[in-house]
């Protein structure tokens, strides 16, 4: 039988069930000692000095595990059976009398040993019990058939408590299981979830990896009982639990936490990661129930250890607070913690959406930085690529703030290449189809990235800066003027630095070559004035390269 969260709560020493208590270990012992200095006293008088020295044992033995009976060391208790099973042979083995009436009382630590000692330890204590005696009284002058059958006897006690104790330690697994096990989607509970997070994050502590939090809660979920009926909605949640279950790495835990809240524990991995798995799976739940009588989406907080807070509560109220932010934001969307979220809660959606884009600038910016240094070994390919479009926006006569902004996209502009393996990325030599693929979902992370940032105008831009006046472009294939403006500038910014900069597959062109390109492409490829405006541009830069260079 499985009992899949026992191992990842860490519990995975079956034999701690019955033996975590060294009290009731010591005190189950030390009756049989006390019983044994009784009996020996009162048959003291066969064998005075023997049985005198026994009862002393005995009740040392008894004294000694009274007083410390929860400080004893785990070797003890093996010791201290295998010393009272000695005792009690070297009784019977005196062969008279009450003496030998005591060997039926070998049952007494054979099945202590059984019950509560590792099996080695236990199997060997049984077997000296049971086969000690039979040496003893066949060497003495009471051998005989029922010697045999004795013997038997306390061997199979023994074994009957053996078993008993593996039933009972099964029991305990299975209903211990059953106690973090969610009844109806088969993840775990939020009993479960609350100590598996303490364990990873103890673990991450030791470690030094990060660890992630992410908290999904349903959209709208009450809608969907209310029209189709709980049956319904307790199917969805089953889809649900199995979606996040197979999206999630082999290392991760997913947890029903709460009606239709679920949490996924991501032990070694990073905010980036964190964002992009919850993405995967956000997609994934979308794409499942589209096809649906009912269409269900997921809001997705995220909060990552060490970065946003280094206790459990902190940041199970971290990724709280960046899914509430996702709900506000429209859901079916994720939601990275930032600190800036804790004052952003919406009294009122406009001022919250203006407040924040600006606060998350910077953060967009940072990460901007990190996807350009990933993909190209600097920052300076996104910087310049802000600063032609930027150049161009001026020469066209946009307002300045506009301008700002469009400088903004340039640098953004590759955001969503977070989500691109650097399998494909740093890729020399033609990328395959399924690269391609994957390298084209780019715009669509990088804009939902910005959406999420609350940053709704970059986002369009960004995601539509691969979109070609033609309409050969992706994702959309838009044409024209039905591609923002701000995009087709950007469209022209990034394939000019790209041309003129060195790729893992190809030399930099020369600067004349680059400008040669864009013109041979402009009504197809690139926006005409677009591409007219950057020749004024670039032919207004004093020396050549200026624009690259300069920040
Ligand atoms: P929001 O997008 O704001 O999260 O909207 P919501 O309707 O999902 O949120 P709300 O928290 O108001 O409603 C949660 C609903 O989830 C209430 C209840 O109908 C449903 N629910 C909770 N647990 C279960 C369950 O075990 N089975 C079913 N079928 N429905 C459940
Ligand atoms: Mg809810
Ligand atoms: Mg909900």
């Amino acid at each position: 039988m499985q009992f899949p969260f026992r191992k990842r709560l860490g519990l995975t020493d079956r034999t701690a069930d019955t033996r975590t208590d060294r009290g009731v270990m010591a005190r189950t012992l030390m009756y049989p000692y006390a019983l044994g200095g009784v009996l020996s006293l009162a048959a003291a008088t066969h064998e005075p000095v023997r049985l005198g020295v026994t009862a002393a044992v005995c009740w040392s033995v008894a004294a000694l595990l009274l007083a410390v009976y929860d400080a004893l060391p785990d070797w003890a208790f093996p010791l201290l059976t295998a010393l009272g099973t000695g005792l009690l042979l070297w009784t019977v083995y005196s062969g008279e009398g009450v003496a030998l009436a005591c060997a039926p009382l070998l049952v007494l630590p054979a099945t202590y040993a059984m019950f509560f000692l590792r099996k080695l330890a236990a199997l060997a204590i049984a077997a000296l019990a049971s086969g000690g005696y039979l040496a003893a009284a066949l060497a003495g002058p009471a051998s005989g058939s029922h010697v045999v059958v004795a013997s038997v006897g306390i061997g199979a006690a023994a074994g009957l408590v053996g078993l008993q104790r593996a039933n009972a330690n099964r029991l305990i697994w299975r209903l211990s299981d059953a106690a973090v096990t969610d009844a109806l989607t088969g993840l775990m509970n939020r009993r479960g979830f609350q100590e598996l997070i303490e364990t990873e994050l103890e673990r991450a502590r030791r470690s030094g990896q990060p660890l992630s939090l992410l908290i999904g809660d349903l959209d709208h979920f009450k809608a969907l009982n209310d029209r189709f009926g709980h049956g319904a909605g307790d199917r969805a949640l089953e889809q649900l639990a199995l979606i996040l279950d197979t999206a999630k790495r082999r290392i991760d835990t997913a947890a029903r936490i709460g009606g239709e809240e679920f949490a996924v524990v991501l032990p070694d991995s990073d905010q980036h990661a964190a964002y992009i798995l919850a993405e995967r799976m956000r997609r994934e739940v979308r794409e499942t129930f589209m096809y649906e009588p009912y269409e269900l989406t997921i809001s997705i907080g995220v909060a990552t250890f060490p970065l946003h807070g280094s206790s459990v509560e902190v940041l199970v109220a971290q990724a709280d607070e960046a899914l509430y932010a996702a709900k506000a934001l429209g859901r079916d969307r994720t939601m990275l913690y930032s600190d800036d979220l804790a004052d952003s809660v919406p009294p009122e959606a406009g001022e919250f959406h203006r407040a924040r884009s600006e606060r998350h600038s910077s953060t967009v910016l940072a990460l901007a930085d990190v996807v350009d240094s990933r993909d190209r070994g600097t920052t300076a390919h996104s910087q310049a690529v802000g600063r032609y479009a930027a150049a161009i926006a001026r020469e066209l006569g946009l307002p300045e703030a506009v301008v700002e902004r469009v400088r903004f996209s340039g640098i953004v502009r590759d955001i969503g290449k977070i989500g691109i393996p650097d399998s494909i990325l740093q890729k020399p030599g033609w990328l395959s189809a399924e690269d391609w693929d994957a390298m084209r979902r780019h715009p669509e992370i990088g804009a939902s990235i910005l959406a999420g940032a609350d940053m709704d105008d970059v986002s369009e831009w960004v995601l539509s800066h691969h979109e070609r006046p033609d309409g050969t472009g992706y994702p959309h294939g838009l044409r024209g003027s039905d591609i923002p403006f701000e995009a087709r500038i950007l469209a022209v910014a990034d394939a000019y630095e790209a041309m003129t900069s060195n790729r893992v597959y190809r030399a930099a062109m020369d600067e004349s070559d680059a400008r040669a390109e864009l013109l041979r492409c402009a009504g197809t490829q690139f926006d005409e004035r677009v591409v007219q405006a950057f020749m004024r541009a670039l032919d207004a830069t004093p020396e050549p390269g200026r624009l690259r260079l300069v920040r």
